[in-house]
């Protein structure tokens, strides 16, 4: 079996981002912020969203389920207080859940927090929790910076986000760290502002007790894990030099990466350096990059094609990498018989 651990919902129906326009247009109190109930969308519109796109690719490139979450790009917790990202949220997070019940087999729910700038996590535990003990997400994404991009909160390892952590912990659902879009004109979104998240938080938390306070925690760094692996020396040099106990022995109980890398060079030095049984499958589509790679004749995140090409992986590995891992990680998942 090939788990996607990371896909967002991208090819949502028009009439979401009506209701979010109209709820962005309330925010200077000049109409009255738009109904839950205001939001119609139709199983067939659902099914008709993901038939000619996700699950198109899943059967074109050989993988069977998608962990998925709404689109990350979308979730711009800067916008309005944390009432409008709440709101947002349930949306998001309850048209997830009903394609993943309509498609039980080729997906799973990972639920969008609503985070706000400013506001203490804690306020994200209500929604943690409607989500995964009532409608079976498995999941979350968690934004290390709601202001996008002009990085405004705590570190993640700081005891601000300790409270939503115990949930975690409690609920036994780990977190894919993901921040959303940059409003910051320095930072692309995806080119820059993704990729520094990444670095960002893995460097916070090497340089910090958290997984000692919480051994059971678990995050996922996307996008191969940013920086992080091709300069894989540095840290554990910065490691060595701080004191800290390496890398293998500490970060790497709880802190995994995804396969997010759009070329068959980076993906084999990933395998190369990072253990496998901290690697999770993961392409991303459709999503950050959409088009074809000249130089292959491929889609660059058809990223099941450079780990089938990956010279020297062994069998066990590959299974890890595919299936094992992602059993482990996200240990709510349920997969149909
Ligand atoms: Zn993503």
């Amino acid at each position: 079996m090939i788990i996607d651990c990371h896909g967002h919902y991208t090819t949502v129906p028009g009439a979401l981002e009506g209701w979010r326009k109209s709820q962005i247009g309330s925010l200077d109190g000049s109409s009255p912020p738009p109904k839950r109930s205001a939001l119609v969308i139709s199983d067939d519109e659902l099914r008709e969203s993901v038939e000619k796109a996700q699950l198109r690719l899943q059967r074109e490139r050989g993988t069977d389920l998608t962990l998925f979450s709404p689109r990350a790009m979308a979730m711009a917790h800067h916008i309005g207080t944390a009432d409008t990202s709440l709101e947002w949220s349930r949306q998001c997070n309850d048209l997830i859940h009903r394609v993943c019940t309509l498609y039980p087999r080729n997906f799973a729910p990972v639920c969008q927090l609503p985070q706000s700038p400013g506001v203490p996590p804690a306020n994200c535990i209500p929604e943690l929790e409607r989500c995964v003990k009532e409608l079976g997400f498995v999941g979350c994404n968690l934004n290390p910076d709601p202001s996008g991009g002009h990085w405004k909160e705590p570190p993640l390892t700081d005891r601000w986000w300790y409270p939503l952590y115990e949930k975690m912990v409690e609920l036994d659902v780990p977190a894919m760290v993901h921040v959303s879009a940059s409003c910051n004109p320095c930072f692309h979104g995806t080119g820059a502002h993704y990729l520094n998240g990444d670095t960002t938080a893995f460097m916070q938390f090497l340089a910090s007790d958290l997984f000692s306070d919480f051994p059971t925690l678990k995050f996922i760094i996307p996008h191969g894990g940013g920086a992080v692996p091709y300069h894989w020396g540095r840290y554990r040099g910065l490691a060595q030099d701080m004191k800290r106990p390496l890398l293998k022995d500490y970060l790497l109980k709880n802190v995994f990466f995804d396969t997010c890398v759009y070329h068959q060079a980076g993906i084999d030095l990933l395998l190369r350096v990072i253990p496998a049984e901290n690697i999770l499958f993961a392409s991303e589509m459709v999503g950050a990059v959409r088009g074809v790679d000249p130089e292959t004749g491929f889609y660059f995140d058809d990223t099941k094609r450079y780990i089938d090409g990956a010279p020297g992986l062994s069998a066990d590995d590959r299974y890890k990498i595919y299936e094992g891992n992602a059993r482990r990680v996200f240990s709510r998942l349920k997969l149909p018989a």
